[in-house]
């Protein structure tokens, strides 16, 4: 059945902005223009229309991000705090208005945008709430890094848009928040939340556009700190980009994450595992347990109960409260997805596709499942992005470790044994930024959450996540370094 969440809120409230929709700067939204379209991927009719930001409307949010942030910062902890507390309780009365905006704006189901999505957003700004208050204490001799440059992907829209800009917040800093070209609603629904809240002119920023706009903010000299979720390819860029400037940088990126099976595990509950590991959001999860690795001895059984399983699975209309996957943020990445999974056929994969129909228009993909594939395919090294879970074996615990670490990924991985000592010898080889046993795809905003390798660098999330929107304050140390006068 069709969830309660009608989709009626949130058409009107496109429809009340014209569907036509400016950026968010100093405070105010922008006249449209440069206008681009974004879409439902369910049905592929066009929801409105955004402005693709051009060099001087990244100019004027940065310098309303510069203007801002003396005032921001000064103001201290507890009046910031205020200000977080209040946009968490207005991302928590909105609920059901930015949980349907996102599910028809990125395709992914209601039971996740209303339960998950924006459940966590509101979380992010509690959390961080907390922090503001705690910085002197707990930071003494630091200071905000300055203005934010934030750039984020299209897979958690407004979720990616907590993770940056509530810590940022938190610590002083202003922010100018470029959201992915597929998504930007729920960040423009978001702007109206910072205007109802009464946060400070220039505070936020949100200029819309594509990885040109992207590119404009990460480059700017007068942004302190760029934070980049997003591809490994556009992050080599960012890095490229801002090398040698001085800048703060921290990059959230790839993964190909190992889930990784063993003979004792309980495997009925890894099979349930596997469906939120793989299948949750569509498999568009930069931590998605992507790559299954099962004990020889298990294979066969646990391959067969996988495919039961993958027939119960329901795909369709995402405002349906009942299906189990949504649709494919966009015909790009559908076809991207398709591309991988045939290059996975033709290197000699045994493919299976769920058998359940899909609807007949929008953006749909099946679950999939690749087996026998060799780790030197590409579809064993490669992030696919999309529901396609590819299952390889492995013989003894040393040679699971060895396959686990042997893609430039290192974001993620799950381990499922019985044996706790197994797992806890297990964990620490595996080279991911975190190691879930006998469960999988646990967030908290309390938890650092970051990768290895080619997955990015910096951590976003709990006290290292604080770190990275603060630098030492010159002053403050020379201050504290100068003798007293008693002594
Ligand atoms: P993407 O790299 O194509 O785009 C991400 C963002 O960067 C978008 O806003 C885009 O407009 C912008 N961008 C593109 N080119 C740019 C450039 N040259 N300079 C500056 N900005 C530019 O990635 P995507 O397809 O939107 O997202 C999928 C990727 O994100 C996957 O690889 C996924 O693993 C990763 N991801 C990682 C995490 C994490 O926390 N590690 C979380 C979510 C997604």
């Amino acid at each position: 059945g069709l969830a309660p969440e009608s989709d009626a809120e949130a058409l009107a409230w496109i429809a009340g902005r014209n569907a036509k929709f400016g950026h968010f700067i100093n405070g105010e939204f922008t006249e449209p223009r440069k206008l681009f379209q974004t879409c439902n991927p369910a049905t592929a009719k066009v929801l409105a229309q955004v402005s693709a930001g051009a060099k001087k409307d990244v100019d004027a949010a940065v310098e309303a991000a510069n203007a801002a942030q003396p005032s921001w910062e000064a103001m201290g902890g507890s009046a910031r705090s205020r200000y977080l507390y209040a946009l968490a309780r207005l991302v928590q009365k909105n609920s059901r208005l930015l949980s349907v905006l996102e599910t028809l704006d990125n395709g992914k189901s209601i039971r996740e945008t209303r339960d998950i999505d924006i459940p966590l957003v509101a979380r992010h700004f509690y959390y961080h709430a907390g922090w503001a208050r705690l910085l002197k204490s707990e930071f003494p001799g630091y200071e905000a890094a300055g203005v934010a440059g934030q750039i984020i992907p299209w897979n958690f829209p407004l979720l990616m848009l907590a993770w940056k800009v509530a810590p940022a917040l938190a610590a002083g800093n202003t922010v100018v928040l470029k959201p992915a070209e597929y998504t930007p609603l729920t960040s423009l629904c978001f702007a109206e939340i910072c205007q109802q809240a009464g946060l400070p002119k220039g505070v936020v920023n949100i200029v819309t556009g594509a990885g040109d706009t992207g590119a404009l903010v990460a480059g700017h000299k007068k942004i302190d700190k760029v934070a980049f979720t997003g591809s490994s390819t556009v992050g080599r860029i960012i890095r490229q980009q801002t090398a040698g400037k001085g800048k703060k940088l921290t990059l959230e990126l790839g993964g190909k994450s190992p889930f990784i099976v063993f003979e004792d595990a309980d495997i009925d509950g890894a099979v349930e595992g596997l469906v939120d590991a793989i299948w949750f959001n569509q498999g568009q999860v930069c931590c998605a347990g992507s790559r299954l690795l099962m004990q020889e001895s298990i294979a066969e059984q646990m391959l067969q109960k996988i495919k039961v399983r993958m027939d119960k699975l329901r795909v369709g209309n995402p405002m349906d409260k009942s299906i189990d996957m949504g649709a494919i943020v966009d015909p790009v990445q559908k076809q991207r997805i398709a591309e991988l999974v045939d290059v996975g056929v033709k290197e000699g994969a045994e493919i299976y596709q769920c058998a359940a129909s899909l609807p007949t228009d929008g953006c749909y993909y099946p679950p999939t499942l690749l087996s026998s594939v060799e780790p030197a395919m590409r579809v064993a090294q490669e992030e696919i992005f999309g529901p396609v879970l590819v299952a390889m074996t492995f013989r003894t615990p040393a040679e699971a470790v060895e396959l686990a670490n042997n893609t430039r990924y290192g974001l993620a991985a799950s381990v499922w044994t019985e044996n706790i000592n197994l797992s806890l010898d297990i964990a620490p080889q595996v080279k991911a930024g975190i190691v879930w046993i006998n469960s999988t795809n646990l967030f908290d905003a309390a938890a650092g959450f970051g990768g290895y390798r080619e997955s990015g660098y910096g951590r976003e999330g709990g006290r290292e996540g604080m770190f990275e929107y603060l630098k030492p304050s010159f002053l403050k140390t020379l201050t504290a370094a100068k003798p007293s006068k008693t002594s």
